[in-house]
């Protein structure tokens, strides 16, 4: 499965639990919210096991605004690591 597919798949289940915001900026809030519960399961020296859970749930709020907004996230993640790749380090290398 791709990540559009993913996206797909993850937008339709929160359609079908009704759980879909009325604004971009509410689910964006939400984006937020499950970065501070990641930051959460980093507060001791080593991230606790629940921190990779945490970071599937930013993807997938991530993912429901770009199948919402008829993002093709796919394409603009690998277009934004060619851009990237091509900016070169911009005089960051240590
Ligand atoms: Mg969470």
């Amino acid at each position: 499965m791709n990540i559009n597919e993913i996206a797909k798949q993850n937008y339709l289940w929160v359609e079908k639990m009704g759980w879909h915001n009325k604004t971009t900026l509410e689910a964006l809030a939400l984006v937020a919210s499950e970065v501070g519960e990641a930051i959460n399961e980093c507060r001791n020296e080593k991230p606790t096991q629940a921190f990779g859970e945490e970071l599937a749930d930013i993807i997938l709020r991530v993912l429901d605004i770009a199948y919402w907004q008829d993002i093709n996230i796919e394409k603009e993640v690998l277009d934004k690591m060619a851009k990237n790749e091509r900016r070169g380090s911009r005089g960051r290398i240590k």
